[in-house]
């Protein structure tokens, strides 16, 4: 089968794969329509990876699959052929706290699809069957492979930040999971700041349900923010830049009794806050937000279908190609250009 290959010298190929591993009785075997690209793809396509075991074994990119069921395993009696999924990307031990839990990407021997094995950038998927999502039938392909990593974390984000329609909420950085952000915010009925330096990301921003499109460079969004709320400040801000002046911004933006929820990577670099200005004397929150738990899924899959709408939610997507070498390459240069917004493939 084809699937993609990153060398980690920033180029990107497709070449022949053997289906790996063998079908176990607790697995299932996918043909995957739709797989998005994701930032932190570029780690392996840099040759630095952000997670996963760093072992020198090369596997197939991609944790952001959604596909067809083609084969199950004999232990597996509660999906079907031609089931429709999408794949949650932690497959861990399934009997730790964090797994039971149903947050295997807290788990101490977590494998990462695309990183610690094969992952959905190629034809097939052989994958363990509790990593399978059903989707809802208004749920398209597309969505399905959003619907995970982007849609779904932001998601359990605003319900970690028990956002609500009484709330203003900031969103810092739309790029891909800033749009997602914006998507939920505003299907959560909250009134929507989008705080971002590229104009047309901006306008993307706005397009998609944002209240107010702020440029955080040319105005001064704390007087932006004062006006809009009164002087009160932000109920909740969604990091998703990861820069350290995003991270100074969202701490300040915050109101009292307010959340700052950090979803941008920061890998590598340490970022200097002020907290007794922008935690203590505010006793705000700052907290971490990573993927969504399991139990999450069948609220977030109607939550897409139903309030944001499965259309609405296709637009983070920018581009779409197929799983051809120069297609691929293409796909990869202008994703990491910062050129597109979320990218498919669509083997
Ligand atoms: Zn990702
Ligand atoms: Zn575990």
């Amino acid at each position: 089968m084809r699937g993609i290959v990153l060398p980690g010298n920033q180029k990107a190929h497709v070449r022949d794969w053997e289906l790996e591993p063998d079908l176990g009785p607790n697995d299932v075997q996918i043909d995957i329509e739709a797989a998005a690209l994701c930032r932190s793809d570029m780690s392996l396509y840099d040759g630095d990876p952000l997670v996963g075991s760093g072992e020198d074994e090369q596997y197939i990119p991609g944790h952001e699959p959604a596909g067809t069921i083609t084969e199950t395993g004999s232990n597996v009696d509660w999906l079907e052929l031609d089931d429709r999924v999408a794949v949650n990307c932690f497959i861990g031990c399934e009997h730790c706290e964090h797994c039971l839990r149903g947050d295997p990407m807290l788990c101490p021997d977590v494998e990462i699809l695309g990183f610690d094995r094969h992952g959905g950038d190629a034809e097939q998927l052989v994958t363990p069957a509790v990593t399978c999502h059903l989707m809802p039938d208004e749920m398209s392909m597309a969505t399905g492979a959003v619907s995970t990593d982007a849609l779904g974390n932001l998601f359990s984000t605003m319900r970690d930040a028990n956002v609500d329609a009484t709330d203003t909420v900031g969103i810092v950085g739309l790029g891909p999971m800033g749009l997602s952000g914006v998507l939920n915010a505003d299907a959560f009925g909250a009134t929507v700041l989008a705080f971002e330096l590229v104009d047309e990301r901006r306008e993307k921003g706005l397009e998609l349900g944002a209240d107010f499109g702020i440029d955080p460079v040319e105005t001064d969004p704390e007087a932006e923010v004062d006006a809009i709320t009164d002087g009160d400040g932000l109920d909740t801000v969604v990091e998703c830049s990861g820069s350290p002046a995003g991270i100074q911004m969202s701490l300040d933006l915050v109101r009292k009794h307010g959340t700052v929820v950090q979803i941008g990577e920061v890998h590598g670099t340490d970022v200097s806050i002020r907290p007794s200005e922008q935690l203590i004397r505010k006793k705000a929150t700052y907290l971490g937000s990573w993927y969504f738990t399991r139990d999450e899924w069948p609220a977030i899959a109607s939550f897409i279908v139903d309030d944001i709408g499965n259309d609405r939610a296709e637009q983070i997507l920018s581009h779409r190609y197929p799983l051809e070498d120069a297609a691929v390459q293409e796909a990869f240069r202008r994703f990491d250009n910062h050129e597109t917004q979320k990218v498919l493939f669509t083997p």
